[in-house]
């Protein structure tokens, strides 16, 4: 690996061709689907949350699985997976794992029991024990990857909890397995698998528009941000979690990227990225790494919300997404009646 991220918030704030660089690439963007220089190519990996063998919603594992295999085989993509150990530990939890490690994907921690580390009832010690359970269930896959995701992308509260954890992930040889692009792509899914527990031949066509228009911003957005942070392109973790929206339209939206000119890569080569070395010093610590990074500034506080993402974002956008499309599909129906 290479030396310590030695980030340098004011000169490289100070930089206003930055600024103004990336306001043009943020027109040419909106404006024309722009190809990229090649030394301004963006990059996005993709990270998976949570896989489960435990519910059986709209699709089981078998199928989500192999949805979601299939895509990343298509595309030639190695991706990470955060396994959250409570979630997988059982024979088809394990089964579910061995046929992502068998496609050559990593094998990631994301603790056992996906305990909110701000709370006051979870100190550093129980977070510590927590971490090693999972530990020891992915450490016999060949894709074992000592790369740690926190739930909720909640690095502590307090300067000892924060502190104390980053000094034993570097005792166990671990690092953070930051996201870069946060989304709430887990809202969208709950609420299309809403609709279609009710009708499963429900016209789903606006979840999935929806979706790939929510991602896409949020890259955009946290895209925009790390350029202003770092004068160049970083490599980046897009969060997606395992479940059926990404199972369904996982190949969409990597269609919809490439499209607009963004190449996909493969999780480690994304984490090779210098920025994943660097440690903000914030509290309440965690969130998007780039988030972290703005917010350290003090620079940003005008475009930084707190959580970074959440489902209170989305959910009047996504209910006047999902009318306008049926409202406008009724109206079509009863003209042809
Ligand atoms: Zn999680």
């Amino acid at each position: 690996m290479k030396g310590k991220y030695i980030y340098h918030p004011v000169k490289n704030f100070g930089i206003n061709s930055f600024r103004i660089k990336t306001l043009l690439i943020f027109i040419l963007v909106l404006n024309t689907g722009l190809i990229y220089p090649q030394h301004q190519i963006p990059r996005i990996s993709i990270t998976i949350d949570d896989p489960t063998a435990d519910s059986a919603d709209v699709l089981s594992w078998h199928q989500k699985n192999g949805k979601l295999l299939k895509t990343l085989q298509k595309y030639n993509i190695k991706a990470a997976l955060f396994v959250c150990g409570k979630r997988i530990n059982s024979i088809d939890g394990f089964k579910l794992l061995d046929e992502w490690n068998n496609s050559g994907h990593m094998i990631c921690n994301h603790s056992y029991s996906h305990s909110y580390f701000h709370s006051k009832k979870i100190n550093a010690e129980i977070f510590k024990n927590d971490f090693l359970k999972c530990d020891s269930i992915i450490k016999k896959y060949s894709g074992y990857t000592k790369l740690f995701r926190f739930p909720y992308l909640k690095e502590g509260d307090t300067k000892e909890k924060r502190d104390e954890f980053r000094q034993f992930l570097f005792n166990t040889g671990y690092r953070n397995g930051s996201v870069t692009i946060d989304a709430s792509d887990w809202y969208v899914s709950s609420r299309m698998c809403d609709t279609l527990n009710i009708n499963k031949d429900f016209d789903i066509t606006p979840f999935k528009q929806y979706y790939i228009e929510h991602i896409y911003s949020r890259a955009l957005f946290y895209d925009s941000l790390a350029f202003q942070l770092t004068g160049r392109k970083i490599n980046h973790t897009l969060l997606l979690h395992y479940n059926v929206l990404n199972a369904m339209f996982l190949d969409d939206l990597i269609v919809h990227f490439i499209s607009k000119g963004w190449e996909i890569i493969n999780a480690d080569d994304a984490f090779s990225d210098e920025i994943f070395s660097s440690q903000p010093d914030i509290l309440p610590a965690g969130e998007s790494l780039v988030w972290a990074l703005a917010k350290e500034t003090g620079k940003f506080d005008n475009i930084l919300r707190y959580p970074g993402e959440d489902s209170f974002y989305e959910e009047t956008g996504l209910n006047e997404f999902l009318f306008n499309y049926y409202s406008k599909k009724n109206i079509n129906n009863s003209r042809k009646k």
